[in-house]
């Protein structure tokens, strides 16, 4: 009974996320029961490898269990001094500053771009240090972060790039595949990303030493001659072949699945531009045509964000707020760190900006609604 009414309420929840899965998965997972691999040692998890960092132009792949591992795992293997200094946004997610922190490295942090809400690429020649080994790239929100003044400042200094990729999964910056920029870049493969596996994430690199690096650190740093005898502490960050099944049916629709993203990127701005209490994603740069990983709003001075989201689930419409600043965070304040350091940017789309219903799986109707409540709330 219970089960029953949930069901028939359900048609009037619009989450903000939901996937897509009605590819080759239930094949693919059919197949990993009747073979008996579930495990990471199964098949899927190198042909998974093999095919997405084909598709992003990479020579390499090193799957894991989500896209906070490959990050950690992807700084660790660029081998940084102890205390060096790493170069990214303030308005990301706690991950970055995770990999980076337990890295023994230090963030350093620059504020974003009002418009693309990346982060701000004229303030990083100027916290580079002698101590600066490294940028942290991380495209927002299905924009491309603009590469040439970074890879010219990576050269200039010699400073490494990660880039963190994991919300512009088939996206090009001018014609090149977001990924395949950095020493070493990532991908997350969370349900709300253009491609998913459940949880799930990638390292990818054409560097083979950075490959090896990455394939033991995800495995236990088991050794290759006498597997228990370990020289270094590792992780188990391994990926299932069950969720390489999933990933590979994914993939397969990913051209598909931006050019869905996009039309409802396009739906979405053609219906909100109207209304001026909000700033709306911008649709395209010179260098690239957005692919909306989230659709992203931010309240004009006047409203509040807390009041908005709760009037959006009382429509039981779904939303999250945006990132909040690195530099804000308790943990870091507690700690000490980053005191009297503002990003008024940052700041802002922290305390303005959240995301409406933008899954793969979102419908026509779906949209309209959401359109329909927004423009009764905000105006
Ligand atoms: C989703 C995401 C991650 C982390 O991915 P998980 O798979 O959730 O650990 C890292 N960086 C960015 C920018 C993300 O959006």
């Amino acid at each position: 009974m219970q089960l029953i009414r949930k069901n028939k309420s359900k048609k009037f929840v619009i989450p903000v996320n939901e996937p897509l899965l009605n590819g080759n998965e239930k094949k693919y997972l059919n197949e990993c029961v009747e073979t008996g691999w579930i495990s990471s040692e199964g098949p899927f998890v190198k042909e998974f490898e093999k095919k997405f960092s084909s598709k992003v132009n990479r020579k390499y792949g090193v799957a894991v269990c989500n896209g906070s591992a490959a990050l950690e795992i992807a700084v660790l293997a660029l081998d940084l001094p102890k205390g060096s200094e790493v170069i990214l946004p303030t308005f990301t997610i706690i991950s970055c500053a995770i990999a980076i922190v337990r890295a023994g490295l230090i963030p350093v942090f620059v504020d974003s771009d009002s418009f693309t809400w990346n982060m701000n690429v004229n303030q990083i020649e100027k916290k580079i240090s002698n101590k600066t080994k490294a940028i942290m790239v991380v495209h927002i929100y299905g924009l491309p972060v603009d590469m040439d003044p970074i890879l010219n400042l990576a050269k200039k200094y010699n400073l490494k790039i990660i880039e963190d990729a994991a919300e512009v999964i088939g996206q090009k910056y001018k014609n090149k595949s977001c990924g395949s920029f950095g020493d070493v870049s990532i991908f997350s493969f969370y349900p709300n990303k253009h491609v998913t596996t459940g949880e799930g994430g990638m390292v990818v690199t054409d560097n083979e030493y950075i490959t090896e690096r990455c394939r033991s650190l995800r495995n236990l740093c088991f050794n290759s001659k006498k597997r228990f005898v370990h020289y270094e502490l590792g992780f188990n960050f391994r990926m299932t072949n069950i969720q390489a099944a999933i990933g590979l049916a994914q993939l397969e629709r990913l051209d598909e699945f931006i050019i869905k993203k996009r039309f409802i990127g396009e739906f979405y701005t053609e219906a909100l531009k109207e209304i001026n209490s909000i700033q709306l994603p911008l649709g395209k740069t010179d260098y690239a045509q957005n692919i909306y990983w989230v659709y992203g709003l931010v309240l004009k001075d006047n409203f509040d964000l807390c009041e908005i989201i709760k009037k959006l689930s009382e429509e039981k419409i779904g939303t999250r707020p945006f990132f909040w600043c690195m530099h804000e965070q308790p943990i870091f304040i507690k700690k000490g760190f980053f005191k009297g350091e503002k990003y008024p940017v940052a700041q802002k789309l922290a305390r303005k900006g959240f995301y409406i219903p933008s899954g793969l799986s979102l419908n026509l109707c779906q949209m309209e609604r959401v359109v329909e409540v927004l423009r009764k709330i905000l105006k």
